[in-house]
């Protein structure tokens, strides 16, 4: 028997006002025990039937923060899995406040209770800044020094503060001994830093080149930038994603900014496209 490998799928690579062709950042996480979403914009049903995925096999929903663009598409998945009935819940995991958000917002639409799909909205803990900043200054070890805060048939999820405007938590995930991490929305900062550690795979959202910096809001990083931190982690290969529309403008010079500090593998992010881990 062929084992299914442990594979990052990019739903999404925009960023929350997207250019015309992309869709808002996501990625689903496949391994031999389901598929799991991380962010949920635009149909994320219809994104999962698109990149060969079944929904049925949808395990949960981590979300980051409750930025729009990486939470509104929750009550829409809802419905649509409303036709094909679970018995098992579906877990919700969000940090405390994108978790009341998640639940104003499915309450909204009456999708909180529904028979069909039962959900479990369950709090991502929040470990202090200053536990990371602690641990990446004495702990040079590539494992995590606190718990997964959920495992499901082999994956395990770990989650840490990130640097942006509101309370957002960055991923790390595990399977067979192969890692990812995913950034979501960041400046630079030490949760990524410690979650990318030693990662194969590490999806680091770009939302500015250099050349654009200036226009930069707080909170996010430049392509650049998501070239140091993949340096600093070790990982093996950068996968760029949560793009503006200039962004996107000058690809070569995109991936340029990020290898001339990352001797790694870098690669814009494509929709669609399968990363094995
Ligand atoms: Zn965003
Ligand atoms: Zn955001």
């Amino acid at each position: 028997m062929v084992s299914t490998p442990f594979e990052v799928i990019l739903l999404g690579t925009g960023a929350a006002f997207p250019p015309i062709e992309l869709e808002n950042t996501s990625l689903a996480l496949r391994w031999e025990g389901g598929v799991w979403l991380i962010d949920c914009g635009g149909c994320p049903h219809r994104r999962l039937r698109l990149a060969g995925l079944d929904p049925r096999q949808l395990r949960g929903v981590l979300i980051t923060h409750e930025h729009p663009d990486h939470l509104y598409g929750l009550p829409s998945l809802v419905h649509c899995l409303i036709p094909t009935p679970r018995t098992e819940p579906l877990t919700i995991l969000a940090p405390p406040a994108a978790l009341r958000c998640a639940n104003k917002v499915l309450e909204a639409f009456a999708m909180l209770e529904r028979p069909e799909v039962p959900l479990q909205l369950e709090e991502i803990p929040l470990i202090p800044r200053s536990s990371v900043k602690h641990w990446l200054e004495t702990d040079p070890s590539t494992e995590p020094k606190w718990e997964p805060f959920h495992t499901a048939d082999g994956l395990q999820l770990w989650a840490a503060p990130v640097n942006h405007t509101l309370e957002t938590v960055g991923v790390r995930a595990q399977c067979g001994g192969r890692v990812m991490a995913y950034s979501s929305d960041t400046a630079p900062g030490d949760g990524v830093a410690l979650l990318a550690r030693g990662a194969h795979l590490l999806v680091h959202e770009a939302t500015f080149r250099e050349a654009n910096r200036d226009q930069m809001p707080a909170g996010h990083s430049t392509a650049r930038d998501a070239g140091l931190a993949a340096a600093d982690a070790g990982v093996e290969t950068l996968v760029l994603v949560h793009f503006l529309e200039p962004t996107l403008s000058q690809p070569q010079a995109l991936i340029m900014e990020a290898a001339v500090v990352f001797a790694g593998r870098v690669e814009i992010g494509q929709e669609l496209k399968r990363y094995e881990v």
